[in-house]
């Protein structure tokens, strides 16, 4: 069944007298539960895409459901109960809250967006904690542990709330490429075990190519789709 949906999608940026054509016209159709990735120089469309399936952002034209939900006509109270309830969101500047500890940010979600009581709030927290390896960090702030940290710890507050769908921008491009390929796997490791669809961008060629699906942008246009085989993944694992 699909999670998402794009039919001619475009998104124009109106700046004064000019205006960039940052989508045009695309169409998608994304899986339940698949690991994708959408690459592409800088500039191409990625944020923009991930915005508008996001619902952080709305289309100039074309109709996007995720979840059998026509989103493009959400107003802004209907946008961020949908995204507080269905999707979770890695940044690649990992957006950690300075003042709270690492359990008090993946916490932060079920206390702000979803009224979960207390122990189930505390069992959760604990389970996405220990999912993501940040257990014995769990007291430590963001200033105290490094970027391959603070990533899982994203990951873990991304989960949380046990949405359908994780968007991930440019999740790795802070991170050297140990710890990048770290977090990619452990979103990996998260898509297969709690059947999440995760969806994360990247202009790293190296790191795309872990994905199921790679879609690759093009001055705002989807220009190719690759599906990487069980076969190519078996004998990745193998060398
Ligand atoms: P990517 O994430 O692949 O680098 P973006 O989606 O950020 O690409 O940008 C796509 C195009 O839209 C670029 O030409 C960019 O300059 C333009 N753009 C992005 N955001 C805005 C904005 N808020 N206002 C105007 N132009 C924008
Ligand atoms: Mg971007």
């Amino acid at each position: 069944m699909s999670l998402i949906e794009l039919k001619k999608v475009s998104r124009i940026y109106k700046m004064g007298e000019t205006s960039i054509q940052a989508l045009a016209d695309i169409n998608l159709d994304i899986e339940q539960q698949t690991f994708v990735s959408f690459v592409g120089p800088s500039g191409s469309g990625k944020t923009t895409l991930l915005n508008l399936i996001g619902c952080l952002d709305k289309p100039s034209n074309g109709e996007i459901k995720v979840n059998n939900v026509r989103v493009n006509e959400f107003n802004r109270k209907d946008a961020a109960v949908f995204r507080g309830t269905n999707i979770g969101f890695i940044f690649q500047n990992f957006n950690l809250l300075p003042i709270l500890t690492v359990y008090e940010n993946v916490e932060y979600p079920l206390i702000m967006v979803q009224n979960i009581p207390e122990k189930e709030r505390r069992d959760r927290v604990l389970k996405y904690l220990d999912a993501v390896g940040m257990t014995d960090q769990k007291d430590k702030y963001p200033s105290q542990i490094s970027g391959g940290q603070k990533q899982r710890a994203a990951v873990a507050r991304a989960l949380v709330s046990d949405p359908k769908l994780v968007l991930a921008d440019e999740p790795t491009a802070n991170l050297d490429h140990k710890s990048a390929f770290m977090v990619i796997e452990l979103m990996r490791q998260m898509q297969r075990e709690l059947n999440t669809a995760f969806i994360f961008s990247t202009h790293d060629p190296k790191i795309v190519k872990e994905a199921e699906i790679i879609y690759t942008l093009e001055d705002g246009k989807l220009v190719n789709r690759e599906q990487i085989t069980n076969s190519d993944i078996n004998a990745k694992e193998k060398n």
